[in-house]
Parts: structure tokens; sequence; C-alpha cells
């Protein structure tokens, strides 16, 4: 079954004459897989409609926020209601104070929160922030994972163990990420070690504790605890960016998963997005009151927006913490999310297809790859040509993943019985070709 990609084409053709590369974020652009990204016309549910009119199975779903599905009713009638009363006012509302109260209720560690419009935005500012609190210049962050594209985040590990990185991208002058270690994941000697040497000068720890831009990798629980008690015994804050697994993975986030193994864990900083916005422009970033209030118009810590807190995102954002905050809401994302990863795996281990996969909550990851990796390395270990194999020949099948090995999947509400057993009998399929 081949779909007739000829609107798809002809858009893509309009939009690379105006558009560098004809997209707005290089992921979409199908460098990695080849082939013509589909133009989305419309979606609901979990589904989505290209523009050829034809019907995928959305196992992005925004990379991650539309954790109800596309077109949720009462999401829907809360922005339709929101955007007849204003779009912007760069004034305070109460809805801001209502969307602040709600996500503070559900992390005990979290006192204050500041709302901003992106995860790029929320991250910068946290390093900011943590700098800003410590007086400290130095940052870790791990490979493989991403916080958005401030120029100082945009780095990779140097040669050599825990060295100061190398800029990812033209245009990140050297000393811009001078300050920034670049460890490996999971790697608690580099961990150690950098600790020893750079200890009073560390003003922040940035990780993803369940890696979600490299597929998807777990912190082990070892790790995180290692991260936790390095940073107080130094005096460095620890930052969660839980961009992608915040209301994702589970209500409280990656922290409360690591909650159940360490009592009383939590970070002193945590970046949130895509799902507080529900597919709006909208994240924050929070931590206790002492932290917080460095920012202004209270401290030295500058950060503004002409769009933060935007009533429209904030009304569609309350909607969807509303729905996903219902009693059973998280046990039945869960359970469904083990269905399409156990079947997965099964039909891979009956077509004789390396296989491995993981997910906690709405998240997943799976790799042709015989064991879980534990870090950047071991992902890109994983064989690109089948997996893109693997990708077309689902797309083909009318199943939607991400379009590069190297990122996580999100199965909403909205995904029913049927969709996940259609994708299993699909992938089922492409295995065997495999
Ligand atoms: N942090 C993480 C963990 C992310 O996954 C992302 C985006 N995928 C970001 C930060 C950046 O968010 P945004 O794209 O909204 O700027």
């Amino acid at each position: 079954m081949t779909p007739n990609t000829d609107r798809n084409d002809w858009l893509m053709e309009r939009a690379r004459r105006v558009i560098p590369g004809g997209v707005n974020s290089p992921v979409r652009a199908f460098r990695a897989v080849g082939g013509t990204p589909r133009f989305v016309q419309r979606a609901q549910g979990p589904y989505f409609w290209d523009a050829n009119g034809t019907r995928y199975i959305d196992y992005i779903g925004s990379w991650g926020p539309m954790i109800l599905g596309h077109g949720h009713p009462a999401v829907l009638e809360a922005v339709q209601k929101a955007a007849t009363e204003g779009f912007s006012f760069g004034a305070p509302t109460e809805r801001e104070i209502e969307l602040a109260e709600a996500i503070l209720a559900l992390r005990p560690g979290t006192e204050m929160l500041r709302l901003v419009s992106s995860g790029t935005e929320a991250g910068m500012t946290a390093i900011r922030l943590a700098r800003g609190a410590t007086g400290r210049s130095r940052i870790i962050k791990f490979e493989g994972c991403y916080h958005g594209h401030a120029d100082a985040l945009l780095v990779k590990a140097g040669s050599g163990l825990a060295t100061f990185g190398n800029p990812t991208s033209a245009g990140v002058p050297p000393e811009v990420v001078q300050h920034t270690l670049v460890l490996e994941y999971n790697n608690l000697a580099q961990l150690e070690q950098a600790f020893a040497e750079h200890g009073p000068h560390i003003a922040g720890l940035i990780m993803e504790p369940i890696a979600g831009n490299m597929n998807f990798v777990r912190a082990s629980v070892d790790f995180t605890r290692r991260c936790r008690e390095l940073c107080t015994q130094h005096g460095a804050l620890l930052i969660y960016d839980e961009v992608m697994t915040g209301f994702r993975v589970a209500l409280g986030g990656a922290q409360s998963v690591y909650a159940r193994s360490i009592p009383g864990f939590e970070p002193d900083i945590t970046v949130l997005g895509k799902v507080i916005g529900g597919g709006m422009p909208l994240a924050a970033f929070g931590g206790k009151r002492a932290v917080m209030e460095q920012l202004a118009p209270l401290g030295p810590v500058y950060q503004a927006g002409t769009l933060s807190g935007n009533p429209v995102a904030t009304a569609c954002g309350l909607a969807t913490l509303r729905e996903i905050t219902k009693p059973g809401f998280f046990d039945a994302l869960t359970a469904k999310t083990h269905r399409l990863v156990d079947g997965l795996k099964a039909a891979a281990l009956k077509a004789g297809v390396p296989f491995a996969a993981d997910s906690e909550g709405g998240m997943f990851g799976f790799f042709l790859l015989r064991e879980l990796p534990r870090n950047y390395g071991e992902v890109m270990q994983s064989d690109g040509a089948r997996f893109n194999t693997l990708f077309h020949g689902l797309l083909d099948r009318g199943v939607y993943i991400a379009p590069a090995l190297y990122e996580a999947g999100f199965v909403s509400a909205a995904h029913g019985e049927a969709d996940i057993a259609a994708t299993i009998d699909a992938a089922a399929e492409v295995f065997r070709l495999l």
C-alpha cells in the first residue's frame, strides 16, 4: 500500500522556497529517514490527516503535549471561550494564578512558578537562575539530553572524560559554552570526577530524568541519587528538565517516579512545558521560594516575556490538567502504553528482530537493539537503515512514529484498543520484512 504523497510533495516544494528546509523545526523535514514530510491538514482524537487526506495513528502528539489526543471537547470549549475574552493583554490575569496553583498542587518541592512560552525559554532561564542564585558559572549537562536551543546548552562532549564541551551549532562561540561540562548519562565515575574537580564552581546540574531526546533512556536510581547528593554536598542546584516527562510519565512527573525509590527525593528547580500547555505555547520553571525570588522584579535575575502566561494558552493548559488529574487517568494511560509496548516486543520476538522497549506513563521508546541503552553512545549503536525501513513501513500502513531513532513516542488518552491493535499488526508485518 503506497499512499499518494503528491500533495505533500507539492507543499514541500512550495515550503522549501520560503522556509529554510521547508520546515519550522528541523526534525519535521524527514532528513534522517528520507521521503516527504506529511503536511497535517487536521487532527482529531488519536489521528491526523495529511494533505492527501490519508489518516495516520499519531504517536507523536506534537512531541508530547497532546496527552488527551487532538480536539478534546472540554479543552476546545475552554480555548474558544478564552479566545473570545481576548488573545493577549501584557497584564496579569486570574487564570495565570489558577494554572500556577494547579501545577504547584502536584509538586510538593515546588513553591513558586513562572510561566513562559517555550521549553527553550524555560530551560535557558533555569540556568540563568541557578547561576544567579549561586553566584557560580559552571553547569553540568549530559550528552543526549536536550534542553532547548539556548546557546550555552548547544554543546556536546569534548574528547576525553568530563571535559568542557564543544558547540553543536555554528553561531555559538566557544566562549559561550566554556562553562558547560558535558558528561555521559548514567556514568557515575564521570559524575564523581566532575564534582571532585569543579565542585565549588558548579551552579547547577541540568538533566532529563528520563531522557526523551535520545529516544527513551532512564537515569538509573543510583545515578539519580548521586546527582542529588553531589549537588547538595557542593551547593549546586539540581535542575530537572521535565518539559517532556512532566504530567506525561506520571502526574508528579519523573521526579515522583524516582521518589518511589529515593524517599524525599526532589530537584531544586523543575522545568516544564508541553502537556502544561495542552498544545499551546506555554512552559514554566519553578522551585523553592528562596530561589524563585531571585527573579525580577523581586531579585537580580532578569527574565520577561510579551506573551508569557498568555490567556488562551493558560486556558488550554488548565483544561488539559483538569482532565488528566481525574482519578484513574494515569493508570489507564500507563496500562494502554504497556499493551502497545508488550505487543511490539512480542511481534519483534516472533519475527526474530532484536528489539528492546520501555515506557513510563504515556511515554515510550523502542530500539532495534538486544538491550535497552544507558547513554547516547549506546543509543547511537542502533541500526539507522533498519529503523528507516521500520519507520516507512509503519507510515505506509498509517502509523506515524517519530521520524528519527533518537526520539521518544507518546500515547494519548484518545488512542483506543483498536488503534493499539492496528499498530501492533502493522509493526508485525514490517518486522517480517526487516
Ligand atoms: N527540554 C526538553 C526535555 C524537551 O524535550 C524540549 C523539546 N522537545 C525542550 C526542552 C525545548 O522545548 P521547546 O521546543 O518548547 O522550546
